[in-house]
């Protein structure tokens, strides 16, 4: 697709005059200049439907029910799924527990161990299918399923299947034990990735695993039980459940889960929680998130640019832990704003499997439908809003890339979270002021610091709100590193070995 330029491309100019503000004229693309299309056209291997995956085979629902999984890159059905209901749910759990009492609690660690490997293997033999998969399932740049999603994932599984003999050294001086049968429920933006975060340490820890991806992008599960089978994972060992929020909830609520775990909405968090208090079970809530990137005046700005960019534009914004939150030293907000517009005009937006695309389409309908609700609130409550003018394709669901400068503290777009390509610009004078409007909301996930000073790094670090902090980088991920929140952005952490310990009782 083709976008168009706010102003004509010019020869790049001197550096110094690109710093002097919206006037200097920069190379951007649009009419004059344009990349050639460059789509992905590997085979994705979709099914024309899939069944729940549960014992090791795929088989239809008791009742039979079925719902379409569309493409939001260009709304075409690309394949009918399962509606799981709770009876469904039931035969999984059934299924679970049978492997676990049969066969994987008799395993010991280092046989568990080389599941996790081929596992993780063969998801890099079929990487490039599964990444044209998860683009054309959830929307994302197929830049970003191929070089971020699939090999994370991949690498969760081999950063735990190296732990499933080393249970010992887990908690020193304590022992360790499954769960026994875990339930998990995961959300849309990352598909692969979240069921690589969840399913990894369950197995490597040896417990079995009752799993529900979302609605809107089960694709990659259902093809990621081809692996198992390929792996020669025992039956029932790992069961996915397709359906909706009810299918979800029944995940939660079987009396056979000993622990669940959770990725999605803070809303539905508190819905779970409120609905198991009093059961036992031990949980895990990965909820939403509304991110402080803060940017102090002698920060490398260049390099801030980038990382402010990619902290709210990666995966269309929908990131829990998106740096949705800008906050710009004053002295520097006006050349921040500068650079961050003519940064944007370059991002290209449109079909997640052309490999030049920055930004590809918005998960589905509802969250379209969300993000221009809460857009228009930051224009009516007084927010000024930049968006780069580019042409969005006709069919799909497509968002500009956008940022509001402006903004204060009690607008909606500075409180609630997006999960949209949406950045909110505030101001602040002092490192005090910085961590007050920082640690000023409900939620507590994540957040990143640009400073040039290594102790205001350190400084900042300690006082602010937030599970993981980034200094002078965004949105880093690692297998070996925890990550989880606080407040409202819930508890328990994943990855490393705080996310292992966390599907293990201490004995
Ligand atoms: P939701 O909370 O609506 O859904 C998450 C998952 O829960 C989906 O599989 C959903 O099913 C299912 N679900 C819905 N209702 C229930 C219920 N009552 N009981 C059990 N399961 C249920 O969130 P979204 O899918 O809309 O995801 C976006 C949210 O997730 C954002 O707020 C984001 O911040 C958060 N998130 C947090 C992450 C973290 O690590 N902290 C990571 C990723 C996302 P269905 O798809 O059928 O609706």
């Amino acid at each position: 697709m083709k976008t168009s330029a706010t102003k004509p491309a010019a020869s790049r100019p001197s550096r110094a005059s690109r710093s002097r503000g919206p006037s200097a004229r920069e190379l951007i693309f649009g009419d004059l200049w344009e990349f050639d299309p460059a789509p992905e056209t590997a085979d994705p291997h979709i099914r024309s439907s899939y069944g729940l995956f549960i014992n090791d085979k795929f088989s239809p629902a008791r009742k039979g029910g079925i719902f379409p999984s569309i493409s939001p890159g260009n709304e075409k059905k690309l394949t009918d799924l399962a509606l799981a209901d709770a009876a469904d749910v039931d035969a999984a759990y059934s299924a679970a527990s049978k492997a676990y009492e049969k066969v994987w609690s008799k395993l010991p660690g280092n046989e568990r161990g080389k599941f996790l490997y081929r596992i993780a293997r063969l998801l890099q033999d079929r990487a490039r299918e599964f990444a044209v998969a998860e683009s054309l399932d959830g929307g994302k740049p197929i830049k970003e399923s191929r070089d971020f999603d699939v090999p994370t994932a991949a690498a969760h599984f081999f950063y735990h299947a190296g732990w499933a003999d080393k249970l010992d050294h887990l908690a020193p001086g304590r022992q360790v034990a499954p769960y026994g049968i875990v339930g998990q429920v995961i959300p849309w933006n990352f598909p692969l990735l979240m069921l690589a975060w969840k399913i990894a340490p369950a197995l490597a820890a040896g417990n079995c695993i009752v799993i529900k991806p979302a609605e809107t992008t089960s694709i990659t599960a259902l093809k990621l039980c081809e692996v198992f089978q390929e792996a020669g994972l025992p039956p029932g060992v790992v069961n996915v459940v397709t359906g909706a929020g009810e299918t979800g909830a029944a995940v939660m609520s079987h009396p056979l889960a000993s622990k669940v775990a959770f990725t999605g909405s803070t809303e539905v968090g508190k819905a779970i929680m409120r609905s198991l208090a009093g059961t036992g079970k031990k949980m895990t809530m990965e909820l939403g998130g509304k991110a402080a990137n803060i940017v102090f005046e002698d920060a490398p700005l260049g390099q801030a640019v980038e990382g402010i960019i990619n902290g709210i534009f990666f995966n269309q914004g929908h990131v829990c832990c998106a740096g949705s939150r800008l906050l710009v030293q004053e002295s520097i907000a006006d050349d921040m704003l500068t650079r961050l517009k003519l940064r944007m005009q370059s991002l290209r937006v449109g079909d997640p499997l052309d490999k030049n695309t920055d930004i590809g389409a918005i998960n589905s309908k509802e969250q379209l439908t969300r993000i221009s609700e809460l857009v228009k609130s930051g224009v009516a409550e007084g927010a000024e809003l930049y968006q780069t003018p580019c042409r969005l394709p006709s069919k799909g669901f497509y968002f500009p890339p956008s940022i509001f400068s402006k903004v204060t503290q009690s607008h909606r777009i500075a409180r609630e979270e997006i999960f949209g390509p949406v950045l909110s610009i505030l101001t602040f004078r002092t490192p005090e002021e910085a961590i007050e409007k920082a640690n000023n909301t409900a939620y507590g996930l994540s957040a990143g610091v640009w400073t040039d000073k290594g102790s205001r790094i350190l400084k900042m670090a300690s006082q602010l709100k937030a599970g993981v902090v980034w200094a002078n980088t965004y949105n880093k991920f690692d297998p070996s590193s925890p990550f989880g929140g606080y407040k409202e952005s819930g508890f328990g952490r994943e990855g490393g070995r705080q996310g292992l310990l966390d599907y293990c009782k201490l004995l």
